[in-house]
């Protein structure tokens, strides 16, 4: 019987882990604090932010929104960014990406404090990671590692496939894998756009990521019997719908059940986790921050 890895319910679990250390935080008058940092009209991008300010309202983190005007000059992101690093009540901040093409995006990732940047993508945190002693975990790889853990996906000396090379899932995603701590001990294949034969390397895996951004791309006679299926891709592709439109992963659902120890679905799977480890991060920047010690 193939398992239905629930992402919700781990969430969930996640969630209700950080109770007490918010609750502690609180009490000791460091309520953490997320800021999101808005500079697009972009449905989705306006989506995931008001996602993320109603988690923190469900666990108690305190919200702080910032919206720039798209055509406004780059400065004024910059400027923001600053004023978040100094600001006390803030522990994480967040720019929701992508950003308009005359703000430099590295510039941006750049100019969050690293203490604070919870999404961990500053060259500072990226490189603490690789090294083996990571400050923040990006959220994606982290939700994922969480969700492997819940279900007793073993790691250790597995053959894993990464399919996808960003800096947000793919990349970071093959770096935790690797590692020598828990959770770690893989070994790991990267593939990507120019992997010239995708089927061979996921047919040989035990656990295979999928973060290509392609829908469906991995379909049930590319995996190995029992294999472990991670979907995080999330493609909006035409549908006789109400909205014209449905989602899917980057994993054939039907054919890779039949095949999979355990999938992840689309909805449902990955999502979830994404956003309660930005809640997690951000607790534990407060953490940090105020020196008030939490179990986490
Ligand atoms: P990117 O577009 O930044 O990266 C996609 C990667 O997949 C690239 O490395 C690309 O290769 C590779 N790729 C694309 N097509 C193929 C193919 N046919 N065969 C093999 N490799 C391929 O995407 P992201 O990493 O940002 O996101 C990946 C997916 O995950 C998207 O659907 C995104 O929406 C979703 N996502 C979901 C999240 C969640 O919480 N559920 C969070 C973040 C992302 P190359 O480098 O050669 O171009």
């Amino acid at each position: 019987m193939t398992e239905i890895i629930d992402g919700n319910a781990v969430a969930a679990d996640v969630r209700d882990g950080l109770a007490d250390a918010i609750e502690t935080l609180t009490d000791a008058g460091h309520k953490p604090g997320l800021a999101t940092v808005l500079m697009s009209e972009d449905p989705a991008s306006e989506t995931y932010v008001s996602m993320k300010q109603r988690d923190c309202a469900e666990v108690g983190i305190e919200s702080h929104h910032v919206e720039i005007d798209p055509d406004a000059p780059a400065e004024e992101l910059y400027d923001t960014v600053d004023d978040l690093n100094a600001d006390d009540a803030v522990n994480g901040i967040l720019v929701q990406m992508p950003v308009p093409d005359h703000v430099d995006t590295r510039r941006v990732l750049r100019s969050v404090d690293p203490r604070k940047d919870v999404d961990g993508f500053h060259p500072e945190n990226v490189g603490r990671m690789v090294a083996g002693h990571p400050r923040f975990k990006p959220c994606t790889p982290h939700g994922i590692q969480k969700l492997l853990e819940a279900y007793d996906v073993e790691t250790e000396g597995a053959e894993a496939v990464v399919v996808g090379r960003s800096n947000i899932v793919g990349k970071p995603m093959t770096n935790l894998l690797i590692q020598k701590a828990p959770l770690g001990n893989a070994t790991t294949t990267v593939c990507h756009s120019r992997t010239k034969d995708l089927a061979a390397h996921t047919r040989a895996a035990d656990i295979v990521i999928a973060a290509a951004g392609a829908p469906e791309l991995v379909t049930g006679d590319m995996l190995g019997d029992g294999a472990t299926v991670v979907d995080v891709g999330v493609n909006r592709v035409d549908a006789d719908t109400e909205k014209g439109y449905e989602l899917v992963g980057d994993v054939e659902y039907e054919s890779a059940e039949e095949v999979a120890g355990a999938i992840t679905p689309v909805p449902g799977g990955v999502g979830p986790m994404t956003r309660a480890m930005l809640l997690w991060n951000t607790v534990k920047a407060a953490s940090e921050q105020s020196g008030v010690d939490v179990d986490l």
